[in-house]
Formats: C-alpha cells, structure tokens, sequence
C-alpha cells in the first residue's frame, strides 16, 4: 500500500533539475500530465513523509511506514486529512489501525451495526480467549471497518444495508 502522505519530486530526466515538489502524487501526476507530449522527459521521485505530519525530516522507517522525531511513536488517525494521532503503544507503525475518538465516535457510534460487532469480537475474546481464529476474523473486521470509514468520510453518508451485509454473523459463533 502507497504511505498516504508520501510526497514527490517532479525531475527532468534528461539533466536531473527538480520540476516540482515537494507536492502530492496527484499534484505530481496531474503537472505531468499537462505536459503530457513530453511525459518521457519527466519523472516522479517518491520522498519519504512523515504519515502524521507531512514533515520530510524522517527519522524512523519501517517498511513504507515513515515518522518525523515528534511522531516516532505515534499513528495517524485512519481517517484522511485528520491530524491527530495516536500512540502506537506496543502495536506496530500502521496508517489504518488506529483511528481518532471523535472519528470513532462519529463513524461507529454505540449502537451502529459496526460498533456491536466490535463489541462481539471482545465479548467472545472475554469467554474464549484471542484465539488464533477470532484474531483473524477481527483483523478481517478491521481492515473492512477501516475501508467503510474511509469511504464515509470521504463521500459523507452510510448506507446501512451495506453495512449489515458486510459484517452480519452469519457464522454461529
Ligand atoms: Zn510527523
Ligand atoms: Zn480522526
């Protein structure tokens, strides 16, 4: 997965001269685009970016995950364009496995569909135990829960059917 954050340099490639940046992929993608007859001549150069903050003073990398010093050890909300952040705590650097109170609040209130799933997940965790089984199927949960607040955020309504269809138990468990 593409760092969200990750910025560009436009470069000439004939003699190296920096274009452009640094700006966003799209931003990059689109002032290439305008000189699309001679798109060969430009190239894109990913810079690594802190997720949290933008910063290019990158002192912690972990696979495409990057943080500035201030967020060595902080994750950024799930949700695009929040800034806040939260400790990562003993859970490794990610940019879709920690999302923000007010975002969690907003997006998977007490009582949605969403929420008494994730509630499910700790119920049975409290009889049962993380088994092997339910971690897998939380991490399934998440990462779908993760994509649904994204899009939400993103086109700002709830289709609850969707929802129901999603994440409805039809495994007895
Ligand atoms: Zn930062
Ligand atoms: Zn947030």
């Amino acid at each position: 997965m593409i760092a969200r954050t990750d910025l560009v340099f436009v470069r000439c490639t004939a003699d190296g001269r920096t274009l452009l940046g640094p700006t966003s992929r799209e931003q990059g993608a689109r002032w290439v685009g305008a000189y699309a007859p001679h798109a060969e001549a430009w190239e894109l150069i990913l810079v690594a970016s802190c997720q949290c903050c933008g910063s290019l003073d990158v002192v912690v990398r972990a696979g495409v995950q990057h943080r500035c010093e201030r967020h060595r050890d902080r994750n950024p909300c799930l949700v695009d364009g929040c800034r806040r952040t939260i400790a990562a705590g003993r859970n490794e650097l990610a940019d879709d496995q920690s999302i923000c109170g007010a975002h969690w609040r907003r997006y998977v209130p007490p009582g949605s569909p969403l929420r008494r799933t994730y509630n499910r997940f700790f119920r049975l965790a409290r009889r049962h135990g993380w088994t092997p089984g339910l971690i897998r199927r939380f991490e399934r949960f998440w990462t779908g829960m993760a994509a649904r607040v994204r899009r939400q955020a993103a086109e700002g309504f709830v289709d609850q059917r969707e929802i129901d269809r999603l994440f409805g138990w039809s495994e007895a468990a």
